[in-house]
């Protein structure tokens, strides 16, 4: 099939023509460094290593670019209210830059937590801003600004496709007049792309331009560094849903201003998670994205104080499509858990019947397209990964793609090591670090005579589950096999499979 991408310029499903066959470049907007990222904020970041991950799979080479906002974002899109970094400096008594060290280091932090694959270039906006001025230089010598109040403003009447990614018309002045009330711009929708006039007395970085000292707005650093590191026309460009209307609509006025051609093909918008009050409020659909400035805010050590591992979240994003939103709740992060758990067990005992823990300990990185390549495999190890490709494919499906995980796992009739290598390959995309985490645990987890004991931790009717194992040992020694059979068949009411083993018996949920 081919890998196919929604893309949000068009509002269609298309397939993916890379610029350069089997290279695919790609730029992500990063975190602004303010403060910790949230895990919606991160929602953003695990859709872009699925992104990364399926390329690598589907056989592309690839270059991920990923900026680090330390200046210029104001805590309005459009121009308006304070500056977020400033903000945040002068409330710890520290500078910019420390700022943005300490809070870049946190978000690496969390991104290593959620075993997401670190772009290939990252990018500070405080190092680039000569690119920016160059680049500012050839919008205004295209005729696309005008000075006012000692800013230079991007003048949005002169880019005649102004707003097409976001359906905007520059007309509804209203709407515009909505956004910003900076008496400076002649439209609404036209917007800064270098200060100088600072709303802040003591703007703490500043840089010398054509226009005067100061400092860049704060799209401009996205087209700079993403034209720098990809060129001037590349593949694809990602973002949260909340970047349509303002954030990437100024992107694409400013780059393809200022070099009169199209910029980026295929534009992809994940959606937020949200968060609700409780069960019924998020069934009723009334919750709300999950934000700073609403103070509505997890971070990811939140969730690890409250004894979630960051790739049980990762789990819970992987099982909703990145383009349709997702409710917060701590039933559904149990829920996660404890199937994190599950499969975790699942492909341990899938280990241990391949040789044991020997069988799990080679890391093994697939390169492009290995991982998909079935050459080599059984005609149903084959299929599984077929259909795992067509799942992924489609617009990065992963809860589909998880589905055939989970169903390959469960299948008993593959050879173990065959089943394992298939593990492998799908978890090079899903990013659950399956086979390290099944590792672990045959470690940690105390062996009986060479058999995984699974844990049973939070699962309610372990002890009784125990007894009636026991007794149904006993009653086979004794030769009472009605009685053994009873039992079996107890269990199995409860859904609950018992396998004997040669080390004695090991029970776990179907
Ligand atoms: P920021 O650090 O505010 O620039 O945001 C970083 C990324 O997170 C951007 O791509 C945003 O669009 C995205 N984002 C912000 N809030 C949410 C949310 N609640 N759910 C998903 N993505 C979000
Ligand atoms: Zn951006």
């Amino acid at each position: 099939m081919g890998l196919r991408l929604y893309n949000t310029m068009g509002r269609t499903m298309q397939d993916f023509k890379p610029i350069t066959p089997g290279f695919a470049g790609f730029y992500g907007c990063g975190p602004t460094v303010y403060n910790y990222a949230h895990i919606g904020n991160l929602r953003a970041y695990v859709f872009l290593d699925t992104l990364d991950r399926t390329l690598t799979f589907l056989g592309y080479d690839k270059k991920h670019v990923m900026n680090i906002t330390d200046i210029g974002h104001l805590t309005g899109d459009a121009d308006a209210g304070e500056d977020k970094m400033l903000k945040t400096a002068q409330e710890r008594h520290e500078s910019v830059l420390e700022v943005a060290k300490f809070y870049t280091d946190a978000f690496f932090k969390d991104l290593d937590g959620l075993n997401i694959i670190r772009p290939d270039v990252v990018c500070k906006a405080t190092e680039h801003v000569p690119d920016m001025i160059e680049l500012i230089k050839r919008i205004e010598a295209n005729g696309h600004t005008y000075m006012a109040g000692g800013n230079l403003y991007f003048d949005v009447s002169t880019f005649p496709d102004y707003g097409k990614l976001a359906n905007i018309n520059l007309d509804d002045l209203k709407a515009g007049a909505r956004i910003d009330v900076d008496q400076n711009k002649r439209s609404p929708y036209d917007f800064v792309l270098w200060f100088t006039k600072s709303k802040f007395e003591n703007q703490a970085l500043t840089w010398d331009s054509p226009w005067g000292r100061g400092y860049p707005g704060w799209h401009i650093e996205c087209s700079a560094m993403s034209m720098k590191y990809l060129g001037e026309h590349f593949d694809i460009h990602t973002g949260g849903i909340d970047h349509i209307p303002i954030h990437h609509t100024n992107e694409i006025a400013q780059s393809e201003g200022a070099t009169g051609h199209k910029w980026v093909n295929y534009w992809l918008h994940n959606e937020f998670l949200v968060i609700a009050k409780d069960k019924k409020a998020a069934e009723a659909g009334e919750g709300a994205k999950m934000s700073k400035s609403s103070g509505n805010f997890l971070t990811l050590q939140s969730l690890i104080d409250k004894g979630y591992n960051p790739l049980d979240y990762r789990f819970f994003l992987l099982g909703g499509h990145y383009r349709k939103q997702i409710y917060f709740s701590y039933d559904a992060m149990d829920g996660a858990k404890n199937a994190r758990q599950a499969l975790v067990q699942r492909v341990a005992k899938i280990a241990q019947s391949a040789g044991g823990i020997s069988a799990l300990n080679a890391e093994k990185t697939y390169k492009k397209g290995e991982a998909a390549d079935c050459s080599g495999l059984s005609q149903k190890a084959a299929e599984y990964i077929n259909e795992f490709k067509v799942a992924i494919e489609n617009d990065l499906s992963t809860p589909v793609a998880m589905s055939r995980l989970q169903k390959c796992v469960k299948d008993q009739s593959l050879e173990p090591s065959e089943a394992l290598e298939l593990i492998r390959r799908m978890d090079s995309v899903t990013g659950l670090a399956l086979v390290k985490s099944a590792a672990a645990l045959l470690k940690e987890t105390p062996v009986c005579n060479g058999t995984v004991a699974v844990s049973h931790e939070g699962d309610s009717e372990a002890a009784e589950i125990d007894a009636l194992v026991k007794e149904r040992t006993e009653a086979k020694k004794a030769r009472d096999f009605a009685r053994a059979d009873e039992i079996r068949r107890n269990l199995d009411a409860r859904g609950v499979v018992v396998t004997d083993t040669p080390n004695g018996p090991v029970w776990e949920r179907k």
